[in-house]
């Protein structure tokens, strides 16, 4: 894990209802780190090596990934360096459908890794104040949608016009718990009515953690402090990227989802260059709304990981093999001497 500037991780799901009814022919297969995609037309095998693979076809499988597996191997050690006072970030990417908002948030029993990770957030936080060590913590949640930010903890009621925010604190999990049922309803309630916004924004939660330790020298008070600053995004559908979605009536906000997206993907490449080459090279941060948010996390002494997700089906598999590129860009940018893919009729 330390020794890529961006930890990747891919996930498949299982099949939905609709990929059950068409004839259900997996092509995305998963051993160890490695990740195979047949594909069902070329015959073509593509071969893709993560730094964690994810297989989460099948509950019966022995190697299949529960919420909790990818909460423990991708977000917890996040948590561990978010502590050390690294800034962290995670990135879900792939197709609308396959997964990102399941694995970033979930639900009920099956919570995702931003419910999980302030679950373990807040216990640790408990600890460590005992510690004589003064914790302070910023959370906000909001979206981008159109290279425009809303803020998904003001509530609004049916005439959009601001409603008082009540905090209660959750009997059993904290304040959180609160805060993320109200963004995630006023998520919901922007979406209906504008049948695919979800699949165009995205979506990025965040906390500033800063701990405080006094310490006496010589009986004189001294602070010390470290922030960090934690991003969970949960990126707009990826097919969003193509050109044929670019097109027509889509065009300005295809382009401006488009921009963020490939943005993203230049600014991931600038800094892995920048390790690689030991060079200064320009970063376009400043070259769509996310990226520029993002900009804290994205270099210096953050720590990144990305996971791609994807759909075991055949129907999927140009999706899915542009997403697991895109992941492989990410990674393989750095691990120069890894031919990651090839292709045997
Ligand atoms: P996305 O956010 O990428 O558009 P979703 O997370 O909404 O996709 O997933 C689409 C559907 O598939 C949802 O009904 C979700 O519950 C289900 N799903 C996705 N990934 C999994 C998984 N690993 N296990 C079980 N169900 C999943
Ligand atoms: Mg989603």
């Amino acid at each position: 894990m330390e020794n890529s500037a961006v930890t990747v991780a891919v996930r498949v799901r299982p099949f939905n209802a609709r990929e059950k009814t068409e004839n259900r022919l997996q092509v995305i297969f998963m051993k160890d780190q490695e990740t195979v995609v047949q594909h069902p037309v070329s015959k073509h095998s593509h071969s893709f090596v993560y730094d964690f693979s994810f297989c989460s076809v099948d509950v019966e499988d022995p190697s299949f990934a529960s919420q909790q597996t990818v909460y423990q191997t991708l977000a917890r050690p996040l948590l561990e360096r978010a502590f050390e006072g690294f800034n962290t970030c995670l990135f879900a990417y792939g197709q609308t459908g396959s997964g990102k908002s399941y694995t970033m948030m979930g639900f009920g029993e099956e919570a995702g890794v931003i419910p999980r990770f302030c679950q373990e957030l807040f216990s640790r936080l408990a600890s460590v104040q005992k510690d004589k060590v003064s914790c302070h913590l910023e959370m906000s949640y909001f979206e981008v949608y159109n290279e425009k930010i809303h803020d998904l903890l003001v509530a609004r009621d049916n005439q959009n016009h601001r409603l008082p925010l009540r905090v209660r604190e959750h009997p059993v999990h904290g304040p959180y718990v609160v805060w993320l049922e109200l963004g995630n309803k006023q998520r919901a309630t922007a979406a209906t009515g504008m049948n695919d916004k979800s699949s165009r924004s995205h979506s990025v939660f965040t906390l500033v953690m800063t701990q405080t330790k006094t310490e006496f020298v010589e009986e004189e008070e001294h602070d010390h402090r470290i922030t960090s600053r934690i991003n969970l995004v949960d990126l707009a559908g990826s097919e969003r990227c193509n050109s044929a979605q670019t097109n027509g009536e889509r065009l300005r906000e295809g382009a401006s989802i488009n921009m963020s997206l490939l943005t993203l993907g230049k600014v991931i490449s600038a800094l892995a260059d920048q390790v690689v080459n030991r060079k200064r090279v320009f970063i376009p941060y400043r070259e769509s709304v996310l990226t520029w948010l993002l900009k804290e996390s994205l270099g210096g002494n953050s720590k990144t990981a990305m996971i791609a997700t994807v759909s075991p089906a055949g129907s999927n598999v140009d999706e899915s093999l542009s997403t697991l590129r895109y992941a492989q860009q990410a990674r393989t940018i750095i691990n120069l001497a890894k031919v990651n893919e090839d292709t045997n009729a």
